[in-house]
């Protein structure tokens, strides 16, 4: 027969943060080519080898398209009916058992904003608990604790625009080149164009390369490091007074803190040479226009948020951030939707729009509009989620999208919690590794088959649109919960994507004017966005800061060890991350072609180790932490400094985060995944 005609859909990428704009072209249920919008806000023409080629998983044939039940300790297929009746016979006995304090949700940083207000009202009204999380637990919710208590908001301080103005950038623990492609290149560009580059990262990252200077703490001294430049701003006189005395909190406290961290010290904790500390915060502190970039590698400590309130001091002290002109500091946030997940609630201690569970003004507004009581104890964080359930206390954990098993630290202990929860519910594309630990798997949609929006990493709300239809049986995340809803006998409302965003404006002010027709009229929007006829706001606290007293705060933090230091048992120290070619666990894009570009996990050693251990490239090697075991391949190179070992979580069966640890950030339970003391063990 004739061939159907192309269709073009304008979406948002699901793969990273960054929010790239992509037209997917379709024939029938084919996709045809995936483009990079020209127009697209951040990407400007541009996509990575992710957003761009790895679509084949859509079509795999390991994809779910039925639900699954455990019987007879075999995953069986069902029908909807069933499994949604199992389900809600499992939540109706964890309630009876436990009260609400018995059932736990893990919502979605891949789900839409949509379906993260859903999962978190569902949470809230139905089952009557706050005990709703998201993954920014584990990546970047030390930038929403410590950007929160310095400056007042949960999101980066500016647009990602006024890169292009910068004229010096500070990339702190990250490493856009792989894990935010596009936002590399636009970096290098700028430097290339001019602007001055400090790197504070261990590894030899790909920006880095192009840096005027390279700083390379040990893993774990980030917040003495940081110091160690707040201490030369103030000595040489490089900061803004009439910015501190007007606009700042804290510099008399912090002053006095600061007065320990002289270069000599910081060289002594960090490894850092003492003038290169001078002289990054030369760069940073003679430029007109200096940004601040940060990722993983300075939140997931076990003082993360004290990393991210150092870097927030220097911001303070250079007067570089509520200016009206950019600039600032902004976190890169891993997940498409990671900002957005948060934005919406699905937390324990916060409504949409960070608002306390615990104030009864937000908890009133909520109810209003929800026609139920909002509980006001905060409920569980994701860890704690897993210490409940191998406890016993906790009956019904339901997973929306999250492989916590092949991600979350100390995976062998997670998987003993799953083992342990008397009903486990996950919604997922594939079998992953929680998903065959499951009692249920709901088969559901991916991001080509949604509608909805997400909100990129500089707090942009962009919509999503369905390019297809879920296969078989699968479902969106959105009318999964409806369902769950409704074998519950109970009705959440907001029957649409755009009810539920509409409805969470109504809940959430900073939210108040963000809507679909307004978004598929005007295109993105930054929040906060409180009035429906006013801008996105893109540049935050040109006016005053959010903070109670309006003010920007310093934090007067010591600098505190990592939880593990490599000694004679562990002699190495392991940090974890991503490479270019595939996403965080790797259950997309090891479906898709983007396989052949990189085929395993492998374990980065700097040839001065692979000589003392006896190891060549490609050797397969064992590492050993305190928590368990990994199989690697050795891949050896002058990225990682001698006694640093680098690996990504993009193969499960390699089995890497069993080696990582539970130590977490003090303040927000953000996991250590960048200090893990290891050995080699060599076959
Ligand atoms: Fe853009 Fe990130 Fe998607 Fe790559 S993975 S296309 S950088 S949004």
């Amino acid at each position: 027969g004739p061939r159907p005609p192309v269709t073009t859909t304008r979406t948002t990428c699901g793969y990273c943060g960054v929010g790239c704009a992509l037209d997917v072209l379709t024939e029938g249920e084919d996709v045809v080519a995936v483009l990079p919008a020209r127009d697209g806000p951040v990407n400007r023409g541009h996509a990575c080898v992710k957003g761009r080629f790895a679509h084949a998983f859509r079509t795999s044939p390991e994809r779910l398209t039925r639900p699954l039940l455990r019987r007879d300790g075999r995953l069986e297929p069902v029908s909807w009916d069933e499994a949604l009746g199992h389900v809600a016979r499992g939540l109706r006995a964890a309630l009876a058992a436990g009260g609400p304090g018995a059932v736990a949700a893990i919502s979605s940083a891949r789900a839409t904003n949509e379906e993260n207000y859903l999962v978190q009202k569902f949470m809230r009204t139905v089952i009557g608990s706050n005990s709703v999380d998201n993954c920014s637990r584990l990546c970047h919710s030390p930038s929403a604790a410590g950007l929160t208590a310095a400056f007042g908001l949960a999101g980066g301080t500016d647009s990602f625009d006024d890169v292009e103005r910068a004229d010096c950038l500070l990339v702190a623990g990250a490493n856009p080149a792989d894990a935010h492609p596009v936002v590399g290149a636009r970096l290098l560009r700028r430097v290339l164009g001019g602007a001055r580059l400090v790197v504070a990262d261990p590894r030899a990252v790909g920006l880095a390369r192009h840096a005027d200077v390279h700083l390379r703490p040990r893993p774990g001294t980030n917040v003495a490091l940081f110091h160690g430049l707040a201490h030369v701003l103030l000595a040489e006189g490089l900061t803004d007074e009439g910015f501190l005395r007007e606009r700042a909190t804290g510099l008399p406290e912090l002053a006095v803190l600061l007065a320990g961290y002289p270069p000599d010290r910081v060289e002594a904790i960090t490894g850092v040479p003492a003038a290169d500390v001078v002289a990054a915060a030369r760069l940073y502190g003679r430029a007109g226009r200096p940004a601040i970039l940060y990722g993983l590698g300075v939140t997931e400590h076990l003082h993360g948020t004290d990393g991210v309130r150092a870097l927030a001091n220097l911001a303070i002290l250079r007067g570089a951030v509520g200016t009206g002109r950019g600039y600032g500091v902004n976190p890169l946030r891993g997940q498409n939707n990671v900002q957005g997940a948060s934005d919406m609630g699905a937390l324990p201690d916060l409504l949409p729009g960070y608002q306390k569970v615990t104030d009864p003004a937000a908890r009133e507004r909520a109810a209003r509009v929800w026609g139920s009581e909002v509980p006001r104890e905060p409920g569980l964080r994701i860890p704690e989620m897993f210490a409940a359930a191998r406890s016993g206390a906790l009956r019904a954990l339901w997973i929306v999208g999250e492989d916590v098993c092949a991600t979350d630290p100390d995976a062998t202990r997670v998987a003993q919690a799953l083992e342990a929860c008397p009903l486990v519910v996950c919604h997922e594309l594939f079998l992953s590794e929680t998903a065959r630990r499951a009692d249920v798997v709901l088969p559901a949609a991916s991001w080509l088959e949604k509608d909805g929006t997400f909100v990129n990493f500089d707090r942009r709300f962009q919509r999503v649109r369905p390019a297809l239809d879920p296969p078989g049986e699968a479902r969106a995340d959105f009318a999964i919960v409806h369902a769950l809803a409704g074998a519950l006998g109970a009705d959440l409302g907001c029957p649409t994507p755009a009810a539920a965003l509409a409805e969470c404006a109504r809940v959430a002010p900073l939210f108040a004017g963000v809507s679909h027709e307004r978004l598929d009229r005007e295109g993105a929007l930054h929040w906060p966005v409180p009035d429906p006829d006013g801008p996105g706001q893109a540049r935050l606290y040109t006016e005053r800061f959010a903070t109670a007293g309006g003010r920007a705060r310093l934090a007067a933090r010591p600098y505190l060890p990592p939880g593990e230091e490599p000694d004679g048992d562990y002699p190495l120290v392991l940090v974890t991350g991503r490479r270019w070619a595939h996403y965080n666990s790797g259950g997309m894009t090891r479906r898709t072609g983007n396989l052949r570009l990189d085929g395993t996990d492998r374990l980065d050693l700097h040839p001065a180790d692979a000589a003392r251990y006896g190891l060549r490239d490609g050797d397969p090697v064992t590492v050993e932490s305190r928590h368990g075991r990994a199989r690697l391949v050795a891949h050896v190179g002058d990225e990682t400094a001698p006694g640093q070992l680098f690996c990504a979580f993009h193969f499960p069966s390699s089995g890497v985060n069993t080696l990582t640890s539970a130590n977490a950030d003090t303040v927000t339970s953000c996991p250590e995944y960048k200090v893990t003391a290891v050995r080699l063990l060599i076959d």
